[in-house]
């Protein structure tokens, strides 16, 4: 089947590769000049296996506003002018209550358990390099309380396996000694034992290569304005330099989904949540961490991508500038400083800011569309690294016309106009 794929960050990578395997002949379009130059290109690095899930959490809108006129805010909304914006900000307030969030949180972790056992599969049958690192991930506690609310959250997993251990901070800092010299106020950690990181992009130029090998035509620097259908049957896609002809297209188009649908009447509620990353060259081996590191306070998280520490977080609402704010990546930067003091010299940092493609429901969309010929990939939002494999294979698996192995009606594109 010919097979086009609209975009080339890692989602758009891995459906090719899965596309390609299958057997399809498999073209891949982004008007970048090569894979994971946008969102895929410099972001936390957490493939969280276990610990995936939805930011509309209920106490989501009390700390908002709480922090509405705070620079340095985990979550800071920036209303425009731009009704699209309020219609997304108003649905995703929607979702902050318990019975969402219980779901989208099964939902959440049974695609990144999946998706992970992809992953594992793609590295074994691969062989590829990508700064992996498999010690774990420790979630750090500010309160005893919210250590305690968090291990009671975390025993809802139902594989006791993947329960974490609680540990105070002495036995943190046995586990992770690079926190010894941290300046901060906390209770303990979270340890969970299965949970990795590992360099996003460098993973999706790698498997751009491989998908390569396989036969994937990859066209780069050109932009996709259309998607052809006739009679509700996808025929293929314009771009701003021609015409291409396809049985079927599969958009992985991040945060500008929504435009290209729109012109097809497809609607989905994606809308960028802007976040930063601070990557650092680690200038003293022994300060460095050797665990991932997730702050919950300050909600950041922190990588060792080889000899370099990502360090990445904050949400903004701020429609679709990726311009670098000073203030907000400086306050990422004090915090890397209190927890690993003589880690590195914040002047090296490389800040950069990404749009996390981000539904209401903070779920995917990840399927068919009412148009025949036509898949959704889209809509990763927070967790799209980890996220990946799994939703590649599924969209490979939907074109092969095989049931996917993951029950999928949850990150269904039809779940939005039922609502
Ligand atoms: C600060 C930050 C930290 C993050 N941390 C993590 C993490 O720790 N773990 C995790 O799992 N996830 C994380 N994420 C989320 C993850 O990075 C994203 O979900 C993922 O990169 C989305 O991939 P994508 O392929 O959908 O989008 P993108 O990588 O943005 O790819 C979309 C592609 O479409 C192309 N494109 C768009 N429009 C057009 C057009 N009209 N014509 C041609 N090409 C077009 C773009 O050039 C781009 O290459 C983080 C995100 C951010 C911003």
């Amino acid at each position: 089947m010919r097979v086009i794929v609209l975009g080339a960050g890692v989602i758009g990578v891995t459906s090719a590769y899965f596309l390609a395997r299958d057997g399809n002949d498999v073209t891949v379009i982004d008007r970048q000049q090569g894979p994971g130059m946008e969102t895929s290109f410099a972001n936390g690095g957490f493939v969280s296996k276990l610990t995936a899930k939805p930011w509309a959490h209920p106490s989501v809108p009390k700390l908002i506003l709480k922090n509405f006129f705070r620079e340095d805010a985990p979550y800071l909304f920036r209303f425009r002018a731009d009704i699209d914006q309020w219609i997304w900000a108003a649905r995703f307030l929607s979702h902050c209550n318990q019975k969402s969030y219980a779901h989208g949180r099964k939902v959440c972790v049974n695609l990144a358990k999946y998706s992970f056992s992809c992953l594992e599969e793609v590295r074994y049958s691969e062989n590829i390099e990508y700064n992996k690192q498999s010690n774990g991930v420790l979630e750090l506690y500010k309160t005893e309380e919210s250590l305690i609310a968090a291990s009671k959250f975390a025993k809802q997993l139902p594989d006791p396996e993947d329960h974490p251990e609680i540990l105070d901070m002495d036995e943190s800092k046995r586990k992770e000694p690079a926190l010894t010299n941290q300046s901060g106020e906390y209770a303990g950690t979270l340890f969970y034992a299965g949970e990795e990181t590992g360099d996003a992009r460098k993973f999706t130029v790698r498997l751009a290569e491989i998908a390569l090998n396989l036969g994937v035509k990859f066209n780069y620097g050109e932009s996709i304005n259309n998607v052809d259908i006739k009679n509700n049957n996808v025929t293929g896609v314009t771009t701003h330099l021609k015409k291409y002809s396809a049985d079927a297209v599969v958009v992985c188009l991040g945060s500008y989904s929504r435009e290209l649908l729109n012109k097809i009447r497809i609607k989905i509620p994606i809308y960028p949540l802007k976040g930063y990353s601070v990557t650092l060259p680690i200038r003293n081996e022994s300060s460095a961490p050797i665990h991932g590191i997730h702050e919950i306070s300050r909600r950041i998280v922190i990588s060792r991508l080889g000899s370099r520490m990502r360090c990445a977080g904050t949400a903004e609402l701020a429609g679709f500038d990726r311009s670098v704010n000073m203030n907000r990546t400086n306050s990422i930067l004090e915090d890397i400083q209190k927890l690993f003091p003589d880690l590195t010299n914040i002047n090296d940092a490389e800040r950069w800011a990404g749009l996390r493609p981000m539904s209401p429901d903070c779920i995917p969309i990840v399927g068919l569309s009412k148009i025949n010929g036509l898949l959704l990939n889209t809509g990763h939002g927070s967790t799209g690294w980890t996220w990946a494999c799994g939703s590649g294979r599924i969209i490979a698996d939907l074109i092969k016309g095989k049931e996917p192995e993951l029950e999928i009606s949850p990150l269904s594109p039809s779940r939005f106009s039922r609502s």
